[in-house]
């Protein structure tokens, strides 16, 4: 059967990382969480001291640093230079520092030029903002996931209250709809549905739901 290149793309919270986890593992194929990569630049940029408008230090970072996925134990690690910094990259300080890291272009073309090398040969669910637009815009099936900010900042809050953190759950709300803006507004691969994406609105559905829906999609598509 042909190994497909599957997009999924949507605003933070919304749900990708679970069900792109989830779709990868029955698939077989390889998950690449595309925002974990720019979380590791800004990661990386904080460490080191570099602003996010200075985009020629940036560009010089995205030279340097080396971002691995490894399988580890429970879940998959994100290694910065060898390091595992899976947590650190979660924070709410660097999903918003990542919003700002992000819109550079130079960081952009340096972090699309990895995914599109790692997603070269299909096998692959990528899962980012702008796969289906721009990394992919030949992706075989393209995944657009939508829901309310308030649901989104509620499942977020949810998560990081399950990891022991101190939260509260208006400010994450409001978290959510700052990145929001942040990644809708920049110039540079701004979120925006591909026109030939199929967009699933989650907020009143729960995962399994949300997961038959796409393998409907997907059978549907190899089918055709
Ligand atoms: O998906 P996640 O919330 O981990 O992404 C973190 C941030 O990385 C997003 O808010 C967005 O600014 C940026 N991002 C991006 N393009 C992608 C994936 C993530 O700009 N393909």
């Amino acid at each position: 059967m042909k190994e497909l290149i599957v997009a999924i793309d949507g605003p933070s919270g919304v749900g990708k990382s679970t069900l792109s986890k989830l779709l990868s593992l029955d698939l077989g194929y390889i998950n690449l969480d595309t925002g974990a990569m720019y979380r590791a630049v800004a990661l990386a940029s904080l460490r080191q001291g570099i602003d996010s408008k200075d985009h020629a230090a940036l560009k010089q970072l995205c030279e340097k640093i080396v971002i691995e996925f490894v399988r580890g134990e429970k879940e998959e690690r994100v290694l910065l230079n060898g390091e595992d910094v899976s947590a650190q990259i979660r924070t709410p300080e660097i999903s918003l520092l990542t919003a700002s890291v992000a819109a550079c272009p130079e960081v952009r073309q340096a972090m699309v030029e990895r995914q599109r090398v790692l997603g070269a040969d299909g096998g692959v669910v990528l899962e980012g903002r702008d796969i289906g637009t721009v990394v992919f815009p030949n992706a075989d099936v393209k995944f657009f996931l939508k829901a309310s900010s308030e649901v989104r900042g509620q499942r977020r809050f949810l998560e990081l209250q399950t990891k022991g953190a101190d939260v509260d759950l208006a400010r994450t709300i409001s978290e959510v709809q700052v990145r929001d803006i942040a990644d809708t507004s920049r110039t540079n691969s701004p979120l925006r549905q591909a026109d030939d994406a199929i967009v699933i609105d989650t907020t009143d559905l729960n995962i399994a739901q949300v997961l038959e829906r796409m393998f409907t999609v997907i059978d549907e598509y190899r089918q055709s």
